[in-house]
């Protein structure tokens, strides 16, 4: 029955759906014929318009002019129908009427603001982190926007580099299911519906690893560290049908990611038949001359697009260059062609041809921009990003007749600080709910709320602290919310200090030493160093930078309307000099098995070989227990399966979620493996007393890897399974056999 019905769907489905296909390729063929040279090249060639910091865009600056002469093929930083709809205007001005497309960084919310990516991430939970992208999408194509230039994907081991913030943290596997779940949202059932717009994987690639963590930085890594632990969100995100890709500013082994032939050509659209166009990132076209690559921009337009960088990023290298180039015989036309066919695909896809102008419609953007969904979207997702970090003598969740609480720190009664990086400015902020707003909500007037600042973030002024110590010796338990400024992480935002700022750690000293009970709440976009907090505050939450239901979300954490269930996405270093930490790293032949196990070790003498907290660490308001591990077999073939039961017992008094975590070790390998990898996890609702058995299915698939070749392949042998609640907090355990 099954293939009797999957070959009429065949039959119903295929011809109509690859009817709908080659028509597009027809009429860009028909499109294309029509085109000049220098048409063809001004659909590769995409400028920015930043409407707010520079007001309108102008004759004199000749943007309007070169959009009337079909030389720009899209805009990035227009935003809204009215803008949107005035430009498209002018394209549809131009000989071949060929519609503009318009790019925008939404990378977490639209006007609903959600959590930060790697907020995100920490929810593990893929069903939310799609809605997220999807409510996203819904207000950005409503609002004019045809593409955003998320998501952003890159494995990021290193929280120096600011963009940390952006991604979903150190891991290739949690990573890329990620990744898939934030392009399936993103575009929705599909382009061509009105509320999909076209995701960009990005950046392409290894961003994340450049040196240092200083942003724009060189990256030079293995083949094997690249294609195991760089490319696979990559990968994922092809795959699930990211519309576009967006290469990088770093060089990787001493090219240029623009000047890529290996990653855009060979793998990207040769390997994965990525059907899709690369844009560049701002400039890194022309950013060429002073990585000291090209001499100049004609050489620029000349290697990036042989190898593949289909649309130009504001470096003006192709409209400038490329007519020449191919004049010359530098450049194939084919090169051009295929460009534009990819783009112009796009646009048809969309449905721009049939009408320019439908994602520009203001009584759907007026309607969009204030949904009550989206808002609730918006406090979910904060309150499954939120961090339990610690929670001593199980202070938290407060008992909601708390009589005075005290809000101390400088981010308590702020409002757009919230927001974080990457988040779009609209003039009005009272959507946005402060935490202070939050807990107000949440108690209404049965409480007294009591604020001091303390200090400001930056500061070094403890001319504050009198005061916060006084209001907190007025409360039964003190609320601090410290971190960092939203703009401290984020592009360019690397920092090599990464401790709390300012004087913040002293003003939880000095709160601390009220002897109040005292919950701290950490808001920054990367894993901050905080060791006296970690030490002797008993409660802290992180809080990232939740977005504009942030103090709803924390009151609900705070109160116990939401038992938090959160796991970092990214390990957290005890300081500075231990970066890059990472749980998922090789090991030596001398490797440190505990802290007091360092002498002659490959470890510090200095510093403990443990992170502050690791990958896959939070805890819940309940506490659960691990049993009965049961494998179907202790042997698999390569050609088979062994399926892994557990079951997880929720041994406290509130329900709560846990994310139970599956790693594997190939204990002997060539090359050899990581000391941990995880492979599979499920994130389970248990009532107080419940137990419920987990299934995992181990295939060949999660056992294999790179060889020295790059080939990808098992090798017969034993494997440690474990599975627990953090990569370090490992419950259960046992050995398999991989045979032959
Ligand atoms: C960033 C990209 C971003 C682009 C457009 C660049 O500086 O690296 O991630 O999409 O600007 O704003």
């Amino acid at each position: 029955w099954v293939s009797l019905l999957l070959f009429i769907s065949f039959l119903v489905i295929t011809p109509s759906a690859f009817a709908q296909k080659k028509s597009i390729e027809q009429r860009i063929d028909s499109v294309m014929k029509l085109m000049t040279l220098e048409e063809k090249v001004g659909q590769m060639n995409q400028y920015s318009g930043v409407w707010e910091h520079t007001g309108p865009i102008t004759e004199e600056n000749n943007l309007l002019g070169q959009i009337r002469e079909g030389k720009v093929g899209s805009m990035l930083n227009i935003n809204g129908v009215a803008h949107t709809r005035e430009l498209q205007e002018l394209a549809m001005k131009t000989r071949l009427k060929i519609p503009l497309l318009f790019g925008q960084d939404v990378i977490h919310g639209y006007r609903t603001t959600f959590p930060i990516p790697l907020g995100e991430a920490a929810s593990w939970d893929m069903t939310a982190i799609e809605l997220s992208a999807r409510v996203a999408a819904t207000e950005a194509a409503a609002a004019g926007i045809h593409w955003t230039f998320a998501p952003m994907v890159d494995i990021a081991r290193d929280p120096r580099w600011g963009r940390v913030m952006e991604g979903a943290g150190e891991d290739p596997y949690l990573g890329s299911l990620i990744a898939a779940a934030r392009v399936k949202g993103f575009q929705g059932k599909g382009l061509g519906n009105l509320d999909a717009v076209m995701a960009c994987a990005k950046h392409f690639a290894a961003y994340g690893a450049a040196v240092g963590g200083r942003d724009y930085n060189s990256v030079d890594m293995s083949d094997r560290m690249l294609w195991e632990v760089y490319l696979p969100p990559f990968k994922a995100a092809a795959e699930a049908g990211a519309a576009t890709f967006m290469n990088s500013f770093n060089d990787l082994n001493g090219i240029p990611a623009s000047a890529s032939k290996m990653l855009q050509r060979d793998i990207l659209k040769g390997k994965w038949k990525f059907q899709g166009f690369i844009v560049s990132d701002w400039g890194s076209i022309g950013e060429m001359i002073p990585h000291g690559f090209v001499k100049d921009n004609y050489e620029a337009a000349w290697k990036a697009s042989l190898a593949g960088s289909d649309m130009d990023m504001e470096s003006r290298s192709y409209i400038n260059n490329l007519p020449r180039l191919v004049k010359e015989g530098k450049v194939p036309l084919s090169v051009v062609n295929d460009a534009v066919r990819r783009i112009l695909r796009k646009k048809f896809e969309l449905g721009l041809f049939e009408d320019p102008f439908r994602y520009s419609n203001a009584e759907r953007e007026k309607q969009n921009m204030n949904d009550p969904a989206h808002t609730a979207a918006a406090r979910d997702m904060a309150k499954k990003s939120i961090v339990l970090l610690k929670n001593e003598g199980g202070l938290l969740p407060l008992k909601k007749d708390t009589r005075t609480i005290a809000v101390i720190g400088p981010i308590g009664q702020s409002v757009r600080e919230n927001l974080g990086f990457w988040s779009i400015e609209f003039p009005d902020s009272n959507y946005i709910v402060s935490q202070w707003q939050g807990i107000q909500n949440k108690l209404g007037s049965s409480a007294r709320l009591l604020y001091a600042r303390g200090c400001g973030i930056e500061d070094t002024s403890r001319a504050g602290f009198a005061e916060a110590v006084a209001t907190a010796q007025q409360a039964d338990v003190v609320i601090m919310s410290i971190g960092e400024k939203r703009d401290m992480s984020g592009e360019a935002k690397s920092r090599s200090n990464i401790h709390l700022p300012g004087v913040q750690e002293e003003l939880v000293k000095a709160i601390q030493g009220t002897g109040k009970p005292v919950v701290v709440l950490i808001n920054a976009g990367r894993p901050l160093v905080f060791n006296w907090t970690a030490e002797h505050v008993p409660a802290i939450l992180y809080t990232w930078w939740l977005g504009s239901e942030a103090g709803n979300a924390i009151a609900d954490v705070l109160f116990g309307d939401y038992n938090p269930s959160a796991k970092l996405p990214i390990s957290f270093p005890r300081t500075e000099g231990q970066i890059p930490i990472y749980y998922s790293h090789f090991n030596t032949g001398r490797p440190a098995l505990n802290d007091s196990d360092r002498f002659y070790r490959s470890a510090y003498t200095d510093l403990s070989i443990y992170p502050q907290y690791e990958f896959g660490y939070g805890l819940s308001y309940t506490s659960f227990s691990y049993s009965a591990l049961k494998l179907s077999s202790n042997k698999m073939k390569s050609t088979g399966k062994i399926t892994v039961n557990c079951t997880i017992t929720n041994s406290g008094k509130l329900a709560g979620e846990e994310v139970v975590q599956l790693y594997i070790r190939d204990k002997v390998a060539q090359p050899v493996r990581p000391v941990k990898e995880l492979k599979d996890f499920k994130k389970i609702l248990l009532q107080p007393g419940e137990s419920k058995v987990v299934q995992f299915v181990i295939d060949k698939e999660k056992l294999s890897f790179y060889n020295e070749k790059l080939q990808w392949i098992t090798q017969p042998g034993q494997f440690d399974l474990m599975i627990g609640s953090s990569s370090n907090d490992i419950r259960l355990k046992d050995i398999f056999e991989l045979i032959p």
